[in-house]
């Protein structure tokens, strides 16, 4: 590896590009179970001579000389090849800890089956006794890991503070965010605060309805699945009407799905396939992959309108940027927010009512289930925030070896019992939670300005679409607090999401 010549930063960039749309493909093979066995080692390997100190040395110098959108550029291509330099060194790990999560199995009422189909199966058991039974045996397997959890967590940690030089994971993440964590949590906390009392009262109506009366009073988490498919409503939400619907709402908007080649759809059932509807964009704007697993209610809809959102940003990135701001963002804030838009239209009352033949009357209540809905994930990640910036402060002296008060604070801000044994699968890499919750800021931001824009109609508007093209044309290029300004907001000003989850 030594002897290999540094390149420039524009041959870095070209041969970058190879590099992510394999290591894309072999994950979208995995994910949707093409594929039984993850090779992301090999991969790694064969691109080896990208990942150097030397390399990361000379984009840094470049960068120091560079200033604006140049500067940028150079920072995340030199990211970019810390992040690679990481994961050259834990990629057979990482297939080893994939493997060992594909080869889990559960045995539930004498079938044997694997523990994703487990977690998919989850979310279509009818009987509260079944789902009580087969959660409980989903998150004792999924326990058993663990240990190889944790063991990849820390030596991840170990490599990303010895290779950044920041041995702060706090203050690595921030300065990469370009954000301070602490000031987004208070701002999340305070609004998750001031709509508790709109969300018990949906709460307790939404939970007796779906899971019945006899249900516990917290509920364990076994059941979230199946409440975010709202069951009672599942005839309404059919599994066969879900992708016409969702393409109806998206030309609506002015996006023909069918009609993007660079949109590849992937809607197949196969019993390895991960059930959590994802994009995968190998090469913005080329190939995007938009993977679903349709199961039969709302949820579908839900995450296929989500995931949408994210294909139509990436395949209307303006094909002449250079690759980094068509492929690389410090995080996902930015796209989370247009996955976040189209995916609010099925808050709409008048969206349930054309589509479904529903009266304004159930028209809304159905659309309150989904405000429930929201605000249950809302409290559930603004609790997860917050469990994780305790993990990570204290992870010097505790190196991960405590599910501290992931519990707790899960429990209390939801209703939902979370099961301590989750502290380690539950959690994404890299405050992926701040993310979600900037793009939860962001996105009722941007649906006032629509409203205000457009009107009432935005998410039946081609007007809507407009502004969305716009913004989707812009690549990965600004961040999410960019686009605040420019919507006129402050970014940390929850005022209208506040509206959105107090609206019942
Ligand atoms: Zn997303």
């Amino acid at each position: 590896m030594s002897t290999t010549a540094v390149r420039t930063p524009e041959e870095y960039e070209a041969r970058l590009r190879d590099y992510s749309y394999e290591r894309s493909e072999e994950g979208r093979a995995v994910r949707v179970g093409e594929k039984e066995v993850s090779e992301q080692a090999a991969i790694v390997a064969r691109y080896a001579d990208l990942f150097t100190e030397a390399q990361i040395e000379a984009l840094r110098e470049a960068e120091g000389a560079a200033g604006g959108d140049e500067r940028e550029r150079l920072y995340r291509l030199r990211k970019t090849c810390e992040g690679g330099l990481i994961s050259a060194q834990l990629a057979e790990r990482g297939d080893a800890l994939e493997n060992a999560i594909i080869a889990t199995r559960v045995t539930f009422r004498g079938r044997e089956m694997p523990l994703r189909a487990a977690q998919a199966r989850l979310a279509v058991l009818d009987l509260y006794a079944d789902r009580e039974e087969l959660g409980d045996l989903e998150r004792t397997a999924s326990a058993r890991l663990n240990p190889d959890r944790l063991e990849f967590l820390t030596i991840a940690e170990d490599l990303e503070a010895e290779v950044t030089g920041d041995a702060d994971p706090i203050a690595r993440t921030e300065e990469e965010k370009g954000i301070s964590l602490r000031d987004l949590e208070r701002a999340l906390v305070a609004a998750s605060d001031v709509t508790t009392e709109p969300f018990l009262r949906l709460r307790e109506r939404w939970f007796d309805r779906i899971l019945g009366p006899d249900r516990d009073d917290q509920p364990t988490s076994g059941h979230v699945a199946y409440v975010r498919r709202l069951s009672p409503l599942a005839s309404t939400y059919s599994k066969e009407r879900a992708v016409p619907v969702c393409l109806e709402t998206t030309l609506a908007l002015g996006f023909d799905l069918t009609a993007i080649p660079n949109i590849r759809l992937d809607l197949e059932d196969r019993p390895q396939k991960n059930p959590r509807a994802c994009v995968i964009a190998s090469d913005p704007p080329e190939v995007v992959h938009l993977i679903t697993l349709a199961q039969g209610g709302l949820a579908d809809y839900q995450a296929f309108m989500h995931e949408a959102g994210h294909a139509l940003h990436y395949a209307g990135v303006d094909p002449r940027l250079p690759y980094t701001f068509r492929a690389i963002s410090r995080d996902h804030a930015l796209t989370e927010i247009y996955s976040y838009i189209c995916e609010a239209i099925t808050r709409e009352p008048g969206w349930h009512a054309l589509h479904f033949g529903l009266s304004d009357e159930l028209a809304a209540e159905n659309a309150q289930a989904t405000v429930f809905l929201e605000a249950l994930l809302y409290r559930r990640y603004t609790a997860k925030l917050r469990y994780e910036l305790g993990f990570w402060s204290s992870f010097a002296t505790e190196r991960g070896s405590s599910s501290r008060d992931y519990s707790p604070l899960l429990t209390e801000a939801t209703g939902v019992r979370y099961d301590p044994r989750n502290y380690l699968s539950d959690m994404d890499g890299g405050f992926y939670s701040a993310d979600y919750l900037r793009a939860w800021i962001r996105s009722a931001q941007l649906r006032d300005y629509l409203r205000e824009e457009v009107g009432e109609d935005w998410w039946r508007s081609a007007q809507t679409g407009e502004i969305l093209r716009e913004l989707f044309a812009e690549g990965t290029r600004p961040s999410s607090e960019e686009i605040a300004g420019r919507l006129g907001y402050d970014p940390l000003d929850t005022a209208p999401l506040v509206a959105d989850l107090s609206n019942a």
